[in-house]
This record gives C-alpha cells, sequence and structure tokens, in this order.
C-alpha cells in the first residue's frame, strides 16, 4: 500500500456522482482482499470507465495511486496517470454499503463535513459549556442505523439552540453537514453538528438497526506507539487447519474434532499450535494498557527482529521485551492487537 509504484487489486463499488464545485473529483470505495478503502479520484474523464467498472462488480488492478494516511484513515488518491486494468483476484466482491451511512465513515477524514442518515438514540441533556469561542450549548446522544452507531455530540453556539430543539430522542433525520470531529482525550472519531448543519424528518429504518454500544470496526480501532514494558500471561492454543480460528481446549474430546467456527472435522494431534501473550505496554508516553498479541502478530515481531519463528515462552518474552518502540493498532475495545510495526526513529 505505501510505495507509489506498487499495485493493487480489487474491486471498485459505489462510484459517488462528481463533487466539487468545478465537478473536478469523486469518491469512491476500493476492496482489496484483506481491507476497505475510501478512495478519491481527481480526474473527471475516468468517472464514467470507474462507474463501469464497480457496476460490473470485475475486478481490477489500480497502479499509479498515492496513499495518504492519518491515524484514523488510509485514503487512496487518484489522478489522471491512475490505471485501472480489468484482472483476477481469488476473492469475491463483498457488498459494500453505500456511503450516506455509519459504517462507511470508516473512511472519513477529520474535518470532513459528511450528510447521514440516522436515528437519535440516548439523547441526553442540554449543557452550557464555556470554550474558546464563547459559550456554547451541547447535547450529546448515539446516532444509529442499520450499519452501525457514532456517537453524536452536538456543539451549538447559544445562537443555535434551536437545533438542538429540533431533535427528538428515538426519531430518525437526515443531518447535512455534520463535521468529523475527534473526542477529546480518546482522539475516537465522532461527528458534530455546525453552524451550517441542518436537519430533516426522515423515514424510520425498514431494517434492523444496530446496537448503539456497537461501534463499527474503525471507531473502536486505535493506533499507539507502544513499549512492552512486561508480559503478563503467555499461552498457547490450537487453532483450525482450515479456518486458522482457535479451536477451545474443551473442544478436543477425542481423537477427531470438530472446528465450532468452520465445522470442518480433524485430527486432533494434527491442529496447528499457536501462541499468545498478554503484554503491558506504556502507550504513546502517557499511558499503561495490557493488550494481547495472537500468533500472527508474536512472528510478525521475530521476522522483524530477524529471529526465528518460536512458540517457545522463553523466546516469545525475550523478542517481545527486545523489541524498540511499536506502532500497533489494537481494538480500544478487545485491546487485541491486529497489526505490528516498527516505529520509525
Ligand atoms: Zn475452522
Amino acid at each position: 500500500m505505501d510505495d507509489e509504484t506498487k499495485e493493487i487489486s480489487g474491486y471498485i463499488h459505489n462510484v459517488l456522482p462528481l463533487k466539487g464545485s468545478k465537478s473536478t473529483y469523486f469518491d469512491m470505495v476500493v476492496q482489496t482482499k484483506t481491507d476497505v478503502y475510501r478512495a478519491v479520484c481527481f480526474s473527471p474523464k475516468k468517472h464514467q470507465d470507474l462507474q463501469l467498472k464497480s457496476n460490473a462488480k470485475s475486478p481490477v488492478k489500480i497502479s499509479n495511486y498515492k496513499v495518504e494516511k492519518t491515524n484514523t484513515s488510509t485514503t487512496i488518491l487518484l489522478n489522471n496517470t491512475m490505471k485501472a486494468e480489468d484482472t483476477n483476484v481469488d476473492f469475491p466482491a463483498k457488498p459494500i454499503p453505500p456511503t450516506n451511512n455509519i459504517a462507511s465513515l470508516m473512511g472519513a477524514h477529520y474535518q470532513q463535513l459528511v450528510t447521514i442518515t440516522a436515528k437519535v438514540t440516548q439523547l441526553g441533556g442540554t449543557k452550557k459549556v464555556s470554550t474558546r469561542s464563547g459559550l456554547k450549548e451541547k447535547a450529546e446522544c448515539y446516532l444509529v442505523d442499520p450499519s452501525g452507531s457514532i456517537k453524536l455530540i452536538f456543539s451549538l453556539f447559544y445562537l443555535w439552540e434551536s437545533l438542538i430543539q429540533e431533535v427528538q430522542d428515538g426519531k430518525t433525520y437526515t443531518f447535512n453537514n455534520l463535521r468529523v470531529l475527534k473526542e477529546y482525550n480518546t482522539e475516537k472519531l465522532a461527528l458534530g453538528t455546525t453552524m451550517d448543519s441542518k436537519t430533516d424528518m426522515a423515514p424510520q429504518f425498514d431494517q434492523p438497526l444496530a446496537h448503539p454500544l456497537e461501534l463499527s470496526d474503525s471507531f473502536t480501532k486505535c493506533t499507539a506507539v507502544a513499549e512492552i514494558v512486561g508480559i503478563n500471561t503467555f499461552g498457547q492454543y490450537h487453532s483450525c487447519r482450515n479456518c486458522n480460528k482457535k479451536i477451545p481446549e474443551d473442544s478436543f474430546t477425542g481423537a477427531i474434532v470438530k472446528c465450532p467456527n468452520c465445522k470442518v472435522a480433524q485430527k486432533k494431534d494434527r491442529c496447528l499450535t499457536r501462541c499468545f501473550v498478554q503484554a503491558i505496554t506504556q502507550l504513546n508516553t502517557t499511558s499503561k494498557v495490557t493488550v494481547t498479541l495472537f500468533h500472527e502478530q508474536i512472528q510478525e515481531v521475530f521476522s522483524l527482529l530477524g529471529r526465528p519463528e518460536s512458540l517457545e515462552e522463553n523466546d516469545v518474552t525475550l523478542a517481545l521485551l527486545d523489541c524498540p518502540l511499536l506502532d500497533i493498532v489494537y481494538d480500544n475495545k478487545s485491546k487485541i492487537v491486529s497489526q505490528v510495526s516498527f516505529h520509525p526513529e
């Protein structure tokens, strides 16, 4: 992903109409084998072709792109020189929700303006908050739609108090011109109204809604610079030869075990042995958090250090404690680390 000379293969989804005062750019979503990215193309003449490829759900190989990374998002930037050629891939196109829902905000930029239709839940009382720009009235709620949920922070100048009054708990609205914000302290993305925001009543959703606390992935994934201070727990487990998921030890009652995840029966002594650790880490030089690293990330550490892979407690402990500063991506709720790399010096 990092190198401009590389290429990515996957599917194009949700090519949006041209935007900008001179219709100079458009948004779309690129689905690779492992990830989903927001892509912005600054070449209007590519619009039609990419739209056709998106409609046809035919896999493409994209080259000559740039990548813009922030703490919370990765965006693919495309211009005139980009190429999208037909190719073959070994994974299917998956349904990507249209961009006006909560899950699709995964690719949203900090400070970006968005329009979204969602139901208001858990609307709290109005508080007066003094800010650098004067006294503001603020109310908090969650927004939910069938794809996910997000905490919405109403943050208004007192002149705009009326907008808080326009919104009722349990009703569905289309919110125009919300701004993507970072929550104070946590760096989690949130949405806030702005002076230009407008709300319109919208029909209730027919589909089941997400639970307000089930935040979509992008809102629970955090990045941090981590120093591993110590190891709490080391453990080994067995994983499925087919799907790689953990097989709980109590599933092994005989010589044959059926994977609870993919239901494939296999011989117990041929299942893969894996390891995991719980490590106390100092994040961003301030807070200590215990995170869990599973086999893949542990083996990645061995490979970063140039050491042979091992499942032994001593080797694993030593490798983790020998690590320089790491850049990690972890889930804010489960504290499971999903990506690890050396932090550039
Ligand atoms: Zn399995």
